[in-house]
């Protein structure tokens, strides 16, 4: 499989493809990006990478970021998780409160936005330093120092949170927030703000591909259960309310950020990961989710 030629015919064609898209305004930090970045990069699980277009530029990774929460937690405090967020799709928007009345402040799952600041909350209860520990994590994860957060953005989003704001307190009133509830949020905003490539992003999901362990050292990050479920959460729920289409359409596990990056996993071969700011109506990138329709296509990769 030529993947590099499947790669650069697919950004050709998509970089003066119409976007639909809209960048997101409600985090006035992330109207700054250029609405014209676009990137695209593949890693596999043999170490290859192949890129084209702005994929070794870094962007904020936004609610990708709510995996490497959701992995951390799960190691600190396995099934037990599960009390506290549940594993359905929500079928609603990743911001919504709807459901979170209802369901007695147990988020759907831990994707949206309420589930992954509960995950927040369970991370602040169990690490000394969270967010030392969680940027260590996810540069472990990536085998690179170079990530970090981006505090203009965590400024941005506290400004303007209100809705995240929201959540937590209907959580709290819930008892399903332990800590206080500006500590969750700053953690929250925190592990949103990281930025990182395309490329990073593609080899720090290979956890994913590689049944839990990091292929660069073959350490165990998670077992195979685990690695499994994530998985599953995010063919789920990945996507929030285009999940099912993602299903439908591209046939990978994948978790999609604000920021307007989209990474996928292939659970044996790769992780592809794109970045096109611009976002259609639930959120996810309009140009990006469309890439990686077109390219499970060509190469017969769907995991279905
Ligand atoms: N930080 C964003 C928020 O809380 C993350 C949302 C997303 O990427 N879907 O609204």
């Amino acid at each position: 499989m030529d993947y590099q030629k499947i790669i650069d015919d697919l950004h050709l064609k998509y970089k003066n493809a119409v976007n639909k898209g809209k960048i997101a305004t409600y985090i006035p930090e992330l109207k700054k990006v250029p609405a014209d970045k676009f990137g695209i990069n593949l890693f596999t699980l043999q170490n290859q990478s192949f890129g084209a277009g702005d994929y070794q530029e870094k962007l904020s990774i936004q609610s990708i970021s709510k995996v490497y929460a959701l992995t951390l937690a799960l190691k600190e405090i396995g099934e037990k998780l599960w009390k506290r967020v549940g594993v359905e799709p929500s079928g609603d928007p990743f911001n919504s409160l709807v459901q979170l009345e209802f369901e007695k402040g147990i988020p759907r799952n831990p994707f949206i936005n309420a589930g992954a600041l509960v995950v927040c909350d369970i991370l602040i209860s169990n690490l000394k330093s969270p967010k030392v520990e969680f940027l260590n994590f996810v540069r472990k994860l990536t085998n690179s120092k170079d990530i970090y957060f981006n505090e203009k953005v965590v400024a941005s989003e506290k400004k303007y949170g209100f809705v995240n704001a929201a959540h937590v307190n209907l959580m709290k009133a819930f008892k399903n927030i332990k800590n206080d509830i500006d500590v969750v949020l700053d953690l929250y905003y925190h592990i949103c703000s990281i930025e990182m490539t395309c490329e990073e992003l593609s080899r720090s999901f290979l956890i994913f591909t590689n049944d839990g362990i990091l292929p660069y050292n073959k350490e165990r990050i998670i077992s195979l259960s685990v690695s499994k479920r994530i998985n599953a959460s995010m063919q789920l729920c990945g996507l929030y309310d285009e999940a099912g289409q993602f299903a439908f359409k591209v046939g990978l596990p994948g978790k999609s950020g604000v920021g307007g990056g989209i990474v996928a996993i292939h659970p044996d071969l790769y992780c592809i990961t794109t970045w096109s700011p611009k976002l259609n109506k639930k959120g996810n990138s309009y140009i990006g989710f469309k890439v990686l329709e077109e390219f499970t296509t060509i190469t017969q990769s769907s995991i279905f």
